[in-house]
């Protein structure tokens, strides 16, 4: 299909968008990420910073889909360490929320990092879900009221066909 705000190809829509690593990693030189603990799932800096990486998830209005940042959260040490120890476990869908912060500086919105959130672990194999704190902060809002797939589409539009 063709993107209604460009008319450039744009395939597939995509609904899943995010970053690769927390933002606290992005922003070390290289022998600083080289000591750090990094995987798809989890970062540790210097022994002392954790991250989680989660959805969030925004639904789509009207539809069954939803679309989905892909971002990082920190939580505590100990929030962190019940994580791992619960990885494998059938039990970890049923831990309470972990308290976080964003750690990740989504484009196209006021600022994103230190958003409060609650990180909520899934099944085994299922990242974990990130819920944002109730706030007037547009992404928050988004996460509640859910988005239109024109504004799918204009997100699309944004990331792909417009350099940011
Ligand atoms: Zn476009």
């Amino acid at each position: 299909m063709k993107c209604s705000h460009c008319n450039e190809e744009i395939g597939e829509i995509s609904f899943c968008f995010g970053a690769h690593a927390p933002f606290h990693y992005l922003v070390l030189n290289e022998e600083d990420q080289q000591k750090c603990d990094i995987d798809n799932d989890i970062c540790v800096i210097e022994s002392r910073d954790h991250f989680i990486r989660g959805h969030l998830e925004i639904p789509v209005i009207g539809s069954d889909e939803v679309f989905i940042w892909s971002v990082w959260s920190s939580v505590s040490n100990t929030n962190f360490e019940r994580a791992i120890e619960l990885w494998e476990s059938e039990d970890r869908s049923r831990e309470p929320g972990y308290f976080g912060w964003v750690s990740t500086r989504l484009p196209l919105y006021p600022d994103t990092i230190n958003l409060k959130c609650e990180v909520h672990t899934r099944d085994v194999g299922l990242c974990p879900i990130i819920i944002l704190e109730e706030s007037d902060h547009p992404l928050s809002i988004e996460q509640r009221n859910g988005i239109t797939i024109e504004r799918v589409i204009e997100l699309n539009h944004l990331l792909m066909h417009e350099t940011l």
